[in-house]
Protein backbone atom coordinates (compact mmCIF):
# COMPACT_ATOMS: atom_id res chain seq x y z
CA UNK A 1 0.00 0.00 0.00
CA UNK A 2 1.52 3.49 -0.89
CA UNK A 3 1.27 6.36 1.94
CA UNK A 4 -1.64 7.98 1.83
CA UNK A 5 -3.71 5.10 1.36
CA UNK A 6 -2.32 3.20 4.77
CA UNK A 7 -2.67 6.33 6.56
CA UNK A 8 -6.66 6.33 5.16
CA UNK A 9 -6.79 2.55 5.80
CA UNK A 10 -5.64 3.38 9.93
CA UNK A 11 -8.77 4.20 12.15
CA UNK A 12 -8.32 7.64 13.72
CA UNK A 13 -10.55 7.97 16.31
CA UNK A 14 -10.68 6.08 19.98
CA UNK A 15 -11.69 2.74 19.71
CA UNK A 16 -14.63 2.22 21.76
CA UNK A 17 -17.34 -0.43 21.42
CA UNK A 18 -15.93 -2.18 18.34
CA UNK A 19 -15.49 1.09 16.19
CA UNK A 20 -13.80 4.06 15.88
CA UNK A 21 -15.27 6.89 17.38
CA UNK A 22 -14.76 10.89 17.75
CA UNK A 23 -14.06 11.74 21.63
CA UNK A 24 -16.77 13.72 23.47
CA UNK A 25 -14.82 16.82 23.51
CA UNK A 26 -14.35 16.72 19.45
CA UNK A 27 -10.74 17.01 20.13
CA UNK A 28 -7.93 15.84 18.28
CA UNK A 29 -4.25 15.78 18.68
CA UNK A 30 -1.55 15.27 15.43
CA UNK A 31 0.52 12.27 15.02
CA UNK A 32 4.58 13.78 13.87
CA UNK A 33 6.88 11.69 11.61
CA UNK A 34 9.80 11.78 13.21
CA UNK A 35 12.11 11.68 10.03
CA UNK A 36 10.34 14.65 8.54
CA UNK A 37 8.57 16.72 11.48
CA UNK A 38 5.74 16.30 9.29
CA UNK A 39 2.17 15.59 10.66
CA UNK A 40 1.10 11.75 9.75
CA UNK A 41 -2.54 12.27 10.75
CA UNK A 42 -4.86 13.59 13.53
CA UNK A 43 -6.21 11.34 16.45
CA UNK A 44 -9.08 11.62 18.65
CA UNK A 45 -7.74 12.85 21.89
CA UNK A 46 -9.49 10.50 24.84
CA UNK A 47 -11.13 12.70 28.11
CA UNK A 48 -11.89 11.27 30.89
CA UNK A 49 -15.16 11.22 30.04
CA UNK A 50 -14.02 9.39 26.89
CA UNK A 51 -12.15 6.54 29.46
CA UNK A 52 -14.78 6.24 31.65
CA UNK A 53 -16.89 5.23 28.34
CA UNK A 54 -14.30 2.32 27.81
CA UNK A 55 -14.66 0.83 31.31
CA UNK A 56 -18.56 1.01 30.95
CA UNK A 57 -17.69 -1.18 27.42
CA UNK A 58 -15.15 -3.08 29.10
CA UNK A 59 -17.20 -3.97 32.75
CA UNK A 60 -20.39 -4.78 30.40
CA UNK A 61 -18.69 -7.62 28.66
CA UNK A 62 -16.39 -8.62 31.40
CA UNK A 63 -18.57 -11.45 32.52
CA UNK A 64 -19.45 -12.94 28.77
CA UNK A 65 -15.99 -12.67 27.68
CA UNK A 66 -14.81 -14.30 30.63
CA UNK A 67 -16.85 -16.95 30.22
CA UNK A 68 -16.30 -17.39 26.84
CA UNK A 69 -14.93 -20.73 26.03
CA UNK A 70 -11.10 -20.93 26.35
CA UNK A 71 -11.13 -21.81 22.39
CA UNK A 72 -13.37 -19.51 21.18
CA UNK A 73 -10.63 -16.69 22.68
CA UNK A 74 -8.09 -18.72 21.40
CA UNK A 75 -9.20 -18.95 18.26
CA UNK A 76 -10.05 -15.23 18.00
CA UNK A 77 -6.37 -14.96 18.80
CA UNK A 78 -4.85 -17.08 16.10
CA UNK A 79 -6.80 -15.32 13.92
CA UNK A 80 -5.59 -12.31 14.91
CA UNK A 81 -2.23 -13.56 14.11
CA UNK A 82 -2.93 -14.33 11.10
CA UNK A 83 -4.34 -11.10 9.92
CA UNK A 84 -1.32 -9.16 11.42
CA UNK A 85 0.92 -11.65 9.65
CA UNK A 86 -0.69 -10.71 6.36
CA UNK A 87 -0.83 -7.17 6.68
CA UNK A 88 2.66 -7.41 7.49
CA UNK A 89 3.93 -4.70 5.05
CA UNK A 90 1.54 -2.14 6.38
CA UNK A 91 2.23 -2.19 9.73
CA UNK A 92 6.30 -2.57 9.18
CA UNK A 93 5.39 0.49 7.15
CA UNK A 94 3.28 2.50 9.78
CA UNK A 95 5.58 1.45 12.49
CA UNK A 96 8.72 3.11 10.45
CA UNK A 97 5.77 6.45 9.65
CA UNK A 98 5.33 7.25 13.09
CA UNK A 99 8.02 5.73 15.38
CA UNK A 100 10.79 6.03 12.81
CA UNK A 101 13.15 2.91 12.83
CA UNK A 102 14.53 1.72 9.78
CA UNK A 103 11.96 -0.97 7.66
CA UNK A 104 14.00 -4.39 8.15
CA UNK A 105 13.54 -3.79 12.01
CA UNK A 106 9.92 -2.65 11.57
CA UNK A 107 9.25 -6.19 9.64
CA UNK A 108 11.05 -7.71 12.97
CA UNK A 109 8.69 -6.32 15.22
CA UNK A 110 5.57 -7.40 13.46
CA UNK A 111 7.16 -10.62 13.56
CA UNK A 112 7.73 -10.55 17.16
CA UNK A 113 4.65 -8.27 17.78
CA UNK A 114 2.32 -11.25 15.94
CA UNK A 115 3.74 -13.79 17.98
CA UNK A 116 2.57 -12.74 21.22
CA UNK A 117 -1.10 -13.49 19.99
CA UNK A 118 -0.24 -17.03 18.42
CA UNK A 119 1.75 -17.49 21.70
CA UNK A 120 -1.44 -16.46 23.85
CA UNK A 121 -3.71 -18.42 21.78
CA UNK A 122 -1.85 -21.19 22.55
CA UNK A 123 -1.94 -20.73 26.32
CA UNK A 124 -5.50 -19.76 26.35
CA UNK A 125 -6.21 -23.56 26.38
CA UNK A 126 -4.03 -24.39 28.66
CA UNK A 127 -5.25 -22.72 32.11
CA UNK A 128 -4.99 -25.11 34.67
CA UNK A 129 -5.46 -25.28 38.35
CA UNK A 130 -4.40 -28.23 40.53
CA UNK A 131 -6.07 -30.40 43.29
CA UNK A 132 -4.84 -31.77 46.66
CA UNK A 133 -5.98 -33.84 49.64
CA UNK A 134 -5.78 -31.98 52.90
CA UNK A 135 -2.54 -33.86 54.15
CA UNK A 136 -4.42 -34.23 57.84
CA UNK A 137 -7.69 -35.73 55.55
CA UNK A 138 -10.07 -33.26 56.13
CA UNK A 139 -10.53 -31.94 53.09
CA UNK A 140 -10.39 -31.20 49.42
CA UNK A 141 -8.26 -28.60 48.08
CA UNK A 142 -9.03 -27.06 44.74
CA UNK A 143 -7.04 -24.18 43.35
CA UNK A 144 -8.70 -22.55 39.75
CA UNK A 145 -7.52 -19.74 37.92
CA UNK A 146 -9.96 -16.71 36.86
CA UNK A 147 -9.33 -13.91 34.57
CA UNK A 148 -8.51 -11.02 37.17
CA UNK A 149 -11.26 -8.56 35.35
CA UNK A 150 -10.96 -5.46 33.23
CA UNK A 151 -7.27 -4.15 32.86
CA UNK A 152 -5.47 -0.91 31.59
CA UNK A 153 -2.57 -1.69 29.47
CA UNK A 154 -0.39 1.56 28.96
CA UNK A 155 2.41 1.53 26.27
CA UNK A 156 5.47 3.27 25.24
CA UNK A 157 6.17 4.40 21.78
CA UNK A 158 9.30 2.49 21.20
CA UNK A 159 7.89 -0.42 20.13
CA UNK A 160 4.27 0.38 19.08
CA UNK A 161 2.64 -2.60 18.04
CA UNK A 162 4.87 -5.67 20.41
CA UNK A 163 4.18 -3.62 23.58
CA UNK A 164 0.48 -3.96 23.15
CA UNK A 165 0.45 -7.33 21.94
CA UNK A 166 2.44 -8.72 25.05
CA UNK A 167 -0.09 -7.47 27.14
CA UNK A 168 -3.45 -7.62 24.92
CA UNK A 169 -2.27 -11.40 23.67
CA UNK A 170 -2.17 -12.67 27.74
CA UNK A 171 -5.02 -10.63 28.93
CA UNK A 172 -7.37 -11.99 26.29
CA UNK A 173 -6.61 -15.29 26.12
CA UNK A 174 -7.01 -15.10 30.25
CA UNK A 175 -10.42 -14.14 29.61
CA UNK A 176 -9.69 -10.00 30.69
CA UNK A 177 -11.35 -6.91 28.63
CA UNK A 178 -8.92 -4.69 28.28
CA UNK A 179 -8.47 -0.39 27.64
CA UNK A 180 -4.92 0.28 26.01
CA UNK A 181 -3.83 3.84 25.89
CA UNK A 182 -0.88 3.57 24.00
CA UNK A 183 2.13 6.30 23.68
CA UNK A 184 0.97 9.70 22.51
CA UNK A 185 3.87 9.60 19.67
CA UNK A 186 2.77 6.67 18.71
CA UNK A 187 -1.20 5.70 18.37
CA UNK A 188 -1.70 4.64 14.47
CA UNK A 189 -0.20 1.16 15.04
CA UNK A 190 -2.86 0.35 18.20
CA UNK A 191 -5.37 1.73 16.40
CA UNK A 192 -5.05 -0.40 13.00
CA UNK A 193 -4.57 -3.60 15.48
CA UNK A 194 -7.58 -2.58 16.86
CA UNK A 195 -9.40 -2.49 13.78
CA UNK A 196 -8.09 -6.08 13.27
CA UNK A 197 -9.50 -7.54 16.07
CA UNK A 198 -13.03 -6.40 15.24
CA UNK A 199 -12.86 -7.42 11.90
CA UNK A 200 -11.91 -11.31 13.30
CA UNK A 201 -14.93 -11.42 15.33
CA UNK A 202 -14.28 -9.69 18.82
CA UNK A 203 -17.12 -8.66 20.61
CA UNK A 204 -17.04 -5.08 20.81
CA UNK A 205 -16.50 -3.37 24.44
CA UNK A 206 -13.50 -6.60 24.73
CA UNK A 207 -10.48 -4.13 23.38
CA UNK A 208 -10.62 -0.63 23.53
CA UNK A 209 -7.85 2.51 22.48
CA UNK A 210 -7.60 5.59 24.15
CA UNK A 211 -5.04 7.90 22.51
CA UNK A 212 -4.79 10.86 24.58
CA UNK A 213 -2.33 14.20 24.92
CA UNK A 214 -3.49 13.71 28.46
CA UNK A 215 -2.13 10.45 30.17
CA UNK A 216 -2.42 11.47 33.94
CA UNK A 217 -6.26 12.49 34.07
CA UNK A 218 -7.50 9.67 31.60
CA UNK A 219 -5.22 7.27 33.22
CA UNK A 220 -5.51 8.66 36.89
CA UNK A 221 -9.07 8.44 36.66
CA UNK A 222 -9.82 5.19 35.37
CA UNK A 223 -7.35 3.69 37.82
CA UNK A 224 -9.77 5.61 40.49
CA UNK A 225 -12.51 3.53 39.34
CA UNK A 226 -12.74 0.21 41.60
CA UNK A 227 -14.34 -1.53 38.31
CA UNK A 228 -10.84 -1.57 36.91
CA UNK A 229 -8.85 -4.61 38.22
CA UNK A 230 -5.45 -4.16 37.16
CA UNK A 231 -2.67 -1.88 35.18
CA UNK A 232 -0.13 -3.12 33.10
CA UNK A 233 2.81 -0.75 32.21
CA UNK A 234 5.45 -0.34 30.60
CA UNK A 235 7.54 2.84 30.49
CA UNK A 236 9.75 4.97 32.33
CA UNK A 237 10.63 3.88 35.81
CA UNK A 238 9.60 7.74 36.99
CA UNK A 239 5.74 7.00 35.71
CA UNK A 240 6.13 3.55 36.94
CA UNK A 241 6.24 4.56 40.41
CA UNK A 242 3.33 7.23 40.36
CA UNK A 243 0.93 4.09 38.84
CA UNK A 244 2.05 2.33 41.73
CA UNK A 245 1.00 4.85 44.37
CA UNK A 246 -2.40 5.60 42.12
CA UNK A 247 -2.97 0.95 42.29
CA UNK A 248 -2.36 1.14 45.74
CA UNK A 249 -5.44 3.08 46.78
CA UNK A 250 -8.03 0.11 45.03
CA UNK A 251 -4.94 -2.55 45.72
CA UNK A 252 -4.25 -2.83 41.78
CA UNK A 253 -3.05 -6.00 40.68
CA UNK A 254 -0.46 -4.61 38.61
CA UNK A 255 2.83 -5.52 36.06
CA UNK A 256 5.60 -2.94 35.68
CA UNK A 257 8.19 -3.01 32.79
CA UNK A 258 10.20 -0.13 33.44
CA UNK A 259 13.38 1.37 32.42
CA UNK A 260 16.84 -0.33 32.21
CA UNK A 261 20.58 0.42 32.31
CA UNK A 262 21.34 -2.34 30.73
CA UNK A 263 25.34 -3.73 31.28
CA UNK A 264 27.26 -4.76 28.41
CA UNK A 265 30.01 -6.35 29.80
CA UNK A 266 33.19 -8.05 27.48
CA UNK A 267 36.06 -10.32 29.13
CA UNK A 268 39.29 -10.67 27.23
CA UNK A 269 38.52 -13.98 26.86
CA UNK A 270 35.21 -13.34 24.26
CA UNK A 271 35.45 -13.71 20.72
CA UNK A 272 36.00 -10.05 19.82
CA UNK A 273 34.20 -10.20 16.21
CA UNK A 274 31.14 -11.77 18.35
CA UNK A 275 31.14 -8.96 20.54
CA UNK A 276 31.47 -6.65 18.45
CA UNK A 277 28.19 -7.97 16.35
CA UNK A 278 26.43 -8.30 19.48
CA UNK A 279 27.04 -4.79 20.69
CA UNK A 280 25.77 -3.67 17.58
CA UNK A 281 22.86 -5.43 18.04
CA UNK A 282 22.33 -4.68 22.05
CA UNK A 283 22.97 -0.81 21.13
CA UNK A 284 22.45 -0.05 17.69
CA UNK A 285 18.87 -1.96 16.72
CA UNK A 286 15.84 0.24 17.62
CA UNK A 287 18.19 3.03 17.14
CA UNK A 288 19.17 2.52 20.63
CA UNK A 289 15.49 3.17 21.92
CA UNK A 290 15.10 0.15 23.89
CA UNK A 291 14.27 -0.89 27.21
CA UNK A 292 17.19 -3.63 27.02
CA UNK A 293 19.90 -1.37 25.14
CA UNK A 294 22.91 -1.80 26.48
CA UNK A 295 23.45 1.36 28.31
CA UNK A 296 27.03 0.77 29.38
CA UNK A 297 29.33 -1.17 27.92
CA UNK A 298 31.92 -2.15 30.10
CA UNK A 299 35.45 -3.87 28.52
CA UNK A 300 37.94 -5.84 30.13
CA UNK A 301 41.50 -3.53 29.89
CA UNK A 302 43.11 -6.30 27.73
CA UNK A 303 40.85 -5.39 24.37
CA UNK A 304 39.41 -2.33 25.12
CA UNK A 305 41.21 -0.61 23.16
CA UNK A 306 40.62 -3.40 20.14
CA UNK A 307 37.58 -3.79 20.71
CA UNK A 308 36.47 0.01 20.98
CA UNK A 309 38.62 0.35 17.51
CA UNK A 310 36.12 -2.11 15.60
CA UNK A 311 33.32 -1.27 16.82
CA UNK A 312 33.94 2.53 16.27
CA UNK A 313 34.60 1.27 12.42
CA UNK A 314 31.29 -0.45 12.53
CA UNK A 315 29.54 2.71 13.88
CA UNK A 316 31.00 5.41 11.63
CA UNK A 317 29.80 3.17 8.71
CA UNK A 318 26.12 3.86 9.38
CA UNK A 319 23.91 5.89 7.01
CA UNK A 320 21.22 7.68 8.89
CA UNK A 321 17.94 8.62 7.08
CA UNK A 322 14.78 8.22 7.12
CA UNK A 323 13.62 4.70 7.83
CA UNK A 324 11.94 3.98 4.39
CA UNK A 325 15.33 4.51 2.53
CA UNK A 326 16.54 0.99 1.77
CA UNK A 327 20.43 2.62 2.44
CA UNK A 328 19.12 3.66 6.21
CA UNK A 329 21.01 1.81 9.03
CA UNK A 330 19.40 4.05 11.70
CA UNK A 331 16.82 6.28 11.80
CA UNK A 332 15.47 9.46 13.80
CA UNK A 333 14.86 9.77 17.35
CA UNK A 334 11.42 9.64 18.49
CA UNK A 335 11.24 13.51 19.23
CA UNK A 336 13.00 16.91 19.25
CA UNK A 337 12.91 16.31 23.41
CA UNK A 338 14.20 12.97 23.33
CA UNK A 339 17.04 13.97 20.95
CA UNK A 340 17.90 16.85 23.14
CA UNK A 341 18.09 14.68 26.36
CA UNK A 342 20.71 12.19 24.20
CA UNK A 343 22.85 15.21 23.05
CA UNK A 344 22.47 16.48 26.62
CA UNK A 345 24.35 13.57 27.85
CA UNK A 346 26.92 12.91 25.34
CA UNK A 347 28.02 17.09 25.82
CA UNK A 348 27.85 16.88 29.27
CA UNK A 349 30.35 13.99 29.19
CA UNK A 350 32.19 15.30 26.95
CA UNK A 351 32.64 18.74 28.30
CA UNK A 352 33.98 16.57 31.69
CA UNK A 353 36.48 14.87 29.27
CA UNK A 354 35.35 12.04 27.46
CA UNK A 355 36.55 11.44 24.57
CA UNK A 356 34.12 10.90 21.10
CA UNK A 357 35.32 8.40 18.83
CA UNK A 358 32.56 9.16 15.89
CA UNK A 359 29.36 11.27 16.47
CA UNK A 360 28.58 12.86 18.79
CA UNK A 361 25.86 15.80 17.37
CA UNK A 362 22.88 15.87 16.28
CA UNK A 363 22.04 15.88 12.85
CA UNK A 364 21.25 19.56 10.86
CA UNK A 365 17.98 19.76 8.69
CA UNK A 366 14.17 17.87 8.65
CA UNK A 367 13.74 15.40 11.08
CA UNK A 368 14.90 14.66 14.30
CA UNK A 369 17.97 12.77 13.86
CA UNK A 370 21.60 12.01 15.79
CA UNK A 371 24.88 10.61 15.14
CA UNK A 372 25.25 7.01 15.73
CA UNK A 373 27.95 7.44 18.44
CA UNK A 374 31.03 6.25 20.38
CA UNK A 375 32.84 7.78 23.33
CA UNK A 376 35.12 6.42 25.52
CA UNK A 377 37.19 8.09 28.42
CA UNK A 378 33.85 8.67 30.64
CA UNK A 379 34.66 10.09 34.21
CA UNK A 380 33.19 8.08 37.01
CA UNK A 381 30.45 10.25 38.01
CA UNK A 382 29.42 11.19 34.01
CA UNK A 383 25.46 11.22 34.16
CA UNK A 384 25.92 9.09 31.28
CA UNK A 385 26.87 5.87 33.11
CA UNK A 386 23.75 6.22 35.44
CA UNK A 387 21.17 7.65 33.24
CA UNK A 388 18.87 5.56 30.36
CA UNK A 389 20.52 7.18 27.46
CA UNK A 390 17.78 5.90 24.87
CA UNK A 391 19.80 6.95 21.51
CA UNK A 392 22.67 5.58 19.47
CA UNK A 393 25.41 6.30 21.85
CA UNK A 394 27.68 3.54 22.74
CA UNK A 395 29.95 4.55 25.98
CA UNK A 396 32.73 2.41 26.41
CA UNK A 397 34.52 1.86 30.35
CA UNK A 398 37.03 -0.17 31.44
CA UNK A 399 37.38 -2.27 33.88
CA UNK A 400 40.25 -4.83 35.22
CA UNK A 401 39.07 -7.86 36.82
CA UNK A 402 35.88 -9.98 36.69
CA UNK A 403 35.23 -9.49 39.74
CA UNK A 404 35.10 -5.28 39.20
CA UNK A 405 33.31 -6.11 35.80
CA UNK A 406 30.20 -7.58 37.74
CA UNK A 407 30.49 -5.65 40.40
CA UNK A 408 30.28 -2.47 37.97
CA UNK A 409 27.53 -4.37 35.64
CA UNK A 410 25.47 -4.16 38.69
CA UNK A 411 26.35 -0.49 40.24
CA UNK A 412 22.84 0.47 38.98
CA UNK A 413 18.94 0.94 40.30
CA UNK A 414 18.02 -0.98 37.32
CA UNK A 415 17.76 -4.69 36.93
CA UNK A 416 16.00 -5.43 33.23
CA UNK A 417 18.96 -6.61 30.68
CA UNK A 418 22.71 -7.87 31.36
CA UNK A 419 24.67 -8.83 28.47
CA UNK A 420 28.15 -10.60 28.96
CA UNK A 421 30.67 -12.49 25.96
CA UNK A 422 32.98 -15.33 27.35
CA UNK A 423 34.00 -18.23 25.59
CA UNK A 424 34.81 -19.63 29.34
CA UNK A 425 32.34 -22.12 29.98
CA UNK A 426 33.08 -21.85 33.76
CA UNK A 427 32.89 -18.10 33.70
CA UNK A 428 29.84 -17.87 31.75
CA UNK A 429 27.45 -20.08 34.49
CA UNK A 430 29.60 -18.00 37.09
CA UNK A 431 28.50 -14.44 35.85
CA UNK A 432 25.26 -15.15 34.69
CA UNK A 433 24.14 -16.60 38.81
CA UNK A 434 25.76 -12.83 39.68
CA UNK A 435 24.28 -10.33 37.31
CA UNK A 436 21.48 -8.79 38.93
CA UNK A 437 19.50 -8.79 35.85
CA UNK A 438 15.37 -10.27 35.12
CA UNK A 439 17.31 -11.36 31.59
CA UNK A 440 21.04 -11.98 30.56
CA UNK A 441 21.94 -12.56 27.14
CA UNK A 442 25.45 -15.16 27.24
CA UNK A 443 27.35 -14.36 23.85
CA UNK A 444 24.44 -12.84 22.56
CA UNK A 445 22.95 -9.20 21.72
CA UNK A 446 19.58 -9.68 21.32
CA UNK A 447 17.37 -11.54 24.04
CA UNK A 448 13.60 -11.11 23.45
CA UNK A 449 11.56 -13.94 22.67
CA UNK A 450 7.89 -14.13 23.13
CA UNK A 451 8.38 -17.55 24.41
CA UNK A 452 10.49 -16.45 27.53
CA UNK A 453 9.35 -14.29 30.21
CA UNK A 454 10.50 -11.09 29.54
CA UNK A 455 10.93 -8.67 32.79
CA UNK A 456 13.02 -6.82 35.32
CA UNK A 457 14.37 -6.50 39.22
CA UNK A 458 15.20 -3.89 41.05
CA UNK A 459 13.63 -0.65 39.71
CA UNK A 460 12.94 -1.99 36.49
CA UNK A 461 9.92 -3.52 37.19
CA UNK A 462 7.45 -6.29 38.66
CA UNK A 463 6.14 -9.09 36.67
CA UNK A 464 6.87 -10.92 33.47
CA UNK A 465 5.40 -10.36 29.80
CA UNK A 466 5.42 -13.58 27.84
CA UNK A 467 6.39 -16.97 28.24
CA UNK A 468 4.26 -19.42 30.28
CA UNK A 469 4.48 -16.61 33.11
CA UNK A 470 3.06 -14.03 31.17
CA UNK A 471 -0.72 -14.93 31.37
CA UNK A 472 -0.41 -15.41 35.15
CA UNK A 473 -0.41 -12.01 35.40
CA UNK A 474 -3.98 -11.74 34.26
CA UNK A 475 -5.30 -14.34 36.32
CA UNK A 476 -6.14 -14.64 40.13
CA UNK A 477 -5.51 -17.96 42.21
CA UNK A 478 -8.95 -19.09 43.66
CA UNK A 479 -8.49 -21.73 46.55
CA UNK A 480 -12.25 -23.77 47.12
CA UNK A 481 -12.27 -25.52 49.87
CA UNK A 482 -13.89 -29.06 49.45
CA UNK A 483 -15.66 -31.59 51.82
CA UNK A 484 -13.18 -34.92 52.44
CA UNK A 485 -14.10 -37.09 49.51
P1 LIG B 1 6.96 7.13 29.60
O1 LIG B 1 7.01 6.55 30.95
O2 LIG B 1 7.16 8.58 29.44
O3 LIG B 1 5.53 6.83 28.93
C1 LIG B 1 5.02 5.53 28.83
C2 LIG B 1 3.51 5.61 28.75
O4 LIG B 1 3.01 6.16 29.94
C3 LIG B 1 2.98 6.49 27.63
O5 LIG B 1 1.83 5.89 27.09
C4 LIG B 1 2.62 7.78 28.35
O6 LIG B 1 1.60 8.52 27.73
C5 LIG B 1 2.14 7.24 29.68
N1 LIG B 1 2.23 8.20 30.78
C6 LIG B 1 3.14 9.19 30.96
N2 LIG B 1 2.90 9.83 32.12
C7 LIG B 1 1.85 9.21 32.70
C8 LIG B 1 1.16 9.40 33.93
N3 LIG B 1 1.48 10.34 34.81
N4 LIG B 1 0.12 8.57 34.20
C9 LIG B 1 -0.21 7.60 33.34
N5 LIG B 1 0.40 7.38 32.16
C10 LIG B 1 1.43 8.17 31.85
O7 LIG B 1 7.97 6.28 28.72
P2 LIG B 1 8.33 6.43 27.17
O8 LIG B 1 9.19 7.63 27.00
O9 LIG B 1 7.10 6.33 26.33
O10 LIG B 1 9.16 5.08 26.93
C11 LIG B 1 10.48 4.98 27.27
C12 LIG B 1 10.65 4.27 28.60
O11 LIG B 1 9.99 3.01 28.57
C13 LIG B 1 12.09 3.96 28.92
O12 LIG B 1 12.35 4.22 30.26
C14 LIG B 1 12.19 2.46 28.63
O13 LIG B 1 13.22 1.82 29.32
C15 LIG B 1 10.86 1.99 29.03
N6 LIG B 1 10.55 0.71 28.38
C16 LIG B 1 10.53 -0.41 29.16
C17 LIG B 1 10.25 -1.63 28.58
C18 LIG B 1 10.23 -2.87 29.42
O14 LIG B 1 9.68 -3.87 28.97
N7 LIG B 1 10.80 -2.88 30.62
C19 LIG B 1 10.00 -1.73 27.22
C20 LIG B 1 10.02 -0.56 26.44
C21 LIG B 1 10.29 0.67 27.06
Amino acid sequence: MNVPDLINSVPTGLWLNGRATPSESGRTFDVINPATGEVLASVANATPADATAALDAASAVADEWAATAPRVRAEILRAAFEAVTARADDFALLMTLEMGKILPESRGEVAYGAEFLRWFSEEAVRIGGRTATAPAGTGEIAVVKEPVGPCLAITPWNFPLAMGTRKIGPALAAGCSVIVKPAEDTPLTMLLLAQIFADVGLPPGVLSVLPTLDAPTVVGGLMADPRLRKVSFTGSTGVGKILLAQAANNVLRTSMELGGSAPFVVFDDADLDKAVDGAMLAKMRNGGEACTAANRILVQNGIREAFTTKLTERVAAMRVGPGWDAESAIGPIINAKQRGSIAALVDEAVAAGATVRTGGKPVDGAGFFYEPTVIDGLPDDARIRRDEIFGPVAAIVGFDTEEQGVAMANDTEYGLAAYFFTENVGRAQRVARRLQAGMVGVNRGVISDPAAPFGGIKQSGLGSEGGSEGIEEYLNTKYIALPPV
